[in-house]
């Protein structure tokens, strides 16, 4: 039984019979000499019976001090394992003991470091591995999970150690890729999608150590999510597919009406007549749409350049719907605008702008109620939309004053199932009505990339039966030198 020493100060426990043993080894060459001569007859009795008790009293000195200082000793590596920094016990300052007790100091010294660069390396590896953008999963080569980083306990959930992947994914796929890559040792990417709490796609890497690790690491899965990569790829397939439909569809007419003036109403004037204006309006109808998918692709291109520009809006607005006139008065229609005095420049290019409240306008004119009117209000208001707002700082604040536009018709209203959706491309409610309207599908869409451009919102309003109000805001251009009140200079 190991006594437990309760402080350094205190001496160790003896145990008598360790301390009879030893007093025993220690002795024992002396005696057995003793014995020897005596039975030789080398000593007389008198004389053994005095070097035995000699003997006998200096080996149990012997065997005291030293088993005092090896107990002391074991003391020590003792408190070594509760307490950082015990004193060392009180030994001679020179001899093997001491060697001992400084040895058994410095593998202690040693071993805690090790320990100490041991947790800190841990450390260090779960907050490189929490840093990692995207989910990962450690497991061992029984597919249990040994770690998990920040974004995995996001998606997974947080209770992950210990489980099985088989609990926490059932992607039959993914599992057997991660049992094959561990019996083969190869890496390998599988994608997957999981639905919970929303669809999403991803690439899984599935790539196993060539050794595992110390904590049964095997292999390291992480999950890549490519949705808004699949997305864009589907949007540009469909986008694709829309625009060479649009394009096939009035090309089509104009080749029909080809053959059929070349061929049955070869020489028939009123017919002649009659198909030229319906393929002049399909090739309107090619050209206005090239344009449009042109000014697309040239605003998209831009989109990551906010514009420099300084632009009167109420003036451009009016302008823009002076151009609408005839248009508006073929529906018995109007438009008309107003605007507060005194508006500040907003920041932006006049084209895109122009571009925009045409395509608006030109949309309250082809949905609006015939006879009816579309007011078009310029006014300064105090907040930009909430989601456009940046960090509140003194400078953001003032940029919070922006330039509202409002263009409101009097249509039948847009359902509300629809509202989110209007600015995909090619998106119509009623694809018949548009068509006959000259609608590309591609306005607002158009609308929609040059507000983003500019850094502004655009906000769609409706109610069936009432009418629709579509609202851009845009930011407030830069004070110029000029605009600022004069400031008192000292020359020296
Ligand atoms: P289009 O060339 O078809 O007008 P847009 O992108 O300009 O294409 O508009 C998309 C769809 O949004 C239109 O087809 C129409 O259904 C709907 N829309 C746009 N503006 C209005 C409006 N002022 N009133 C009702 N519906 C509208």
């Amino acid at each position: 039984m190991n006594p437990v020493p309760d402080g350094a100060s205190n001496k160790p426990r003896i145990e008598p019979v360790q301390l009879l043993i030893a007093w025993l080894v220690v002795a024992s060459p002396g005696l057995l000499t003793l014995a020897g001569l005596l039975l030789t007859d080398i000593l007389p009795p008198p004389a053994a019976a005095l070097g035995a008790g000699g003997c006998l009293v200096l080996s149990l000195v012997v065997a005291r001090w030293h088993l005092h200082g090896l107990m002391s000793l074991r003391d020590y590596a003792d408190r070594l394992l509760t307490s950082d920094e015990p004193p060392p016990p009180e030994t001679r300052r020179f001899g093997p003991l001491q060697e001992l007790t400084s040895a058994v100091a410095r593998l202690h010294r040693q071993g805690r470091d090790g320990l100490e660069e041991a947790r800190r390396l841990a450390e260090a590896r779960s907050q490189v591995l929490d840093g990692v953008f995207d989910p990962l999963l450690l497991l061992d080569n029984e597919m249990r999970i040994v770690g998990a980083n920040d974004a995995a306990r996001r998606l997974f959930g947080r209770a992950l150690r210990g489980r099985s992947l088989t609990q926490v994914l059932r992607d039959p796929d993914l599992l057997d890729g991660v049992e094959a890559a561990l019996t083969q040792g190869e890496g390998r990417t599988v994608s997957l999608t999981l639905t919970t709490p929303v669809a999403c796609d991803f690439m899984a890497g599935v790539q196993p150590l060539a050794r595992p690790a110390p904590d049964g690491t095997s292999l390291i899965l992480s999950f890549h999510d490519v949705t808004a990569l699949r997305r864009a790829e589907q949007m540009r397939a469909d986008f694709a597919a829309n625009a060479s439909h649009e394009i096939r569809t009035p090309l089509a007419a104009l080749i029909g009406f080809i053959e059929t003036l070349r061929g049955p109403a070869k020489g028939d004037i009123e017919a002649a007549d009659r198909f030229l204006e319906i393929m002049q309006e399909q090739a309107q109808r090619m050209a206005r749409l090239v344009e449009d998918l042109l000014s697309l692709a040239r605003i998209e291109v831009n989109e990551h350049q906010p514009p420099t520009g300084r632009v009167d809006v109420a003036l451009l607005v009016e302008r823009v719907a002076a151009t609408f006139e005839l248009q508006a008065a073929r529906r018995k229609m109007k438009v008309t605008t107003s605007s507060d005095p005194d508006l500040p420049m907003a920041l932006g290019e006049t084209d895109e702008l122009t571009q925009l409240f045409q395509n608006l306008i030109d949309n309250a004119l082809k949905y609006g109620r015939p006879g009816g009117v579309v007011r078009v209000n310029v006014r300064l208001v105090d907040r930009l939309p909430a989601q456009l707002l940046s960090g509140a700082t003194s400078s953001a604040a003032l940029q919070e004053r922006a330039v509202l536009v409002e263009v409101r018709d009097e249509g039948e209203g847009i359902a509300r199932e629809h509202l989110s959706r209007l600015t995909e491309r090619f998106y119509r409610v009623d694809p018949a009505r548009s068509r006959s309207a000259g609608g590309t599908g591609l306005g607002l869409a158009i609308v929609k990339h040059i507000v983003s451009r500019h850094r502004g919102a655009l906000t769609i309003e409706s109610e069936i039966g009432v009418g629709s109000v579509f609202s851009v805001h845009l930011r407030l251009a830069p004070a110029l030198e000029s605009d600022l009140p004069r400031r008192h200079q000292n020359v020296m």
